[in-house]
């Protein structure tokens, strides 16, 4: 393909961009924690979605932010414990002594 080409395409790629009102990079960025949050309006939504199906830099962009916040909210719930809680050992005994009917040291 040669130069002329080359411009030929970028400046019909952009032609329709503009012409289509589709989103430009920058301001798909501005609207990506509230494409997450579900707090963009319908119509703005839908020039989002749009973005995203023809720009895989957004996309993602979007894989990676969305992915951030579950690492950061996995990163901020407790620990969960390896064995589960330890049995007191006076239930342990209460147990073992109810098993054998016998009943448990006071
Ligand atoms: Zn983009």
């Amino acid at each position: 393909m040669n130069i002329l080409a080359r411009v030929k395409d970028f400046l019909t790629y952009w032609a329709v961009k503009i012409t289509h009102g589709m989103l430009t990079c920058r301001e798909a960025d501005q609207f990506m924690v509230d494409y997450l949050e579900y707090r963009l309006d319908p119509q703005v939504r839908e020039r989002f979605e749009n973005h995203l199906e023809n720009c895989i830099c957004c996309r993602n962009f979007l894989t990676a932010y969305r992915r951030t916040i579950e690492l950061a909210r996995a990163c901020a719930e407790p620990p969960v414990p390896a064995a589960g809680p330890r049995m007191p050992p006076a239930l342990m005994e209460a147990i073992i002594a109810a098993r054998k009917g016998v009943s448990p040291p006071s």
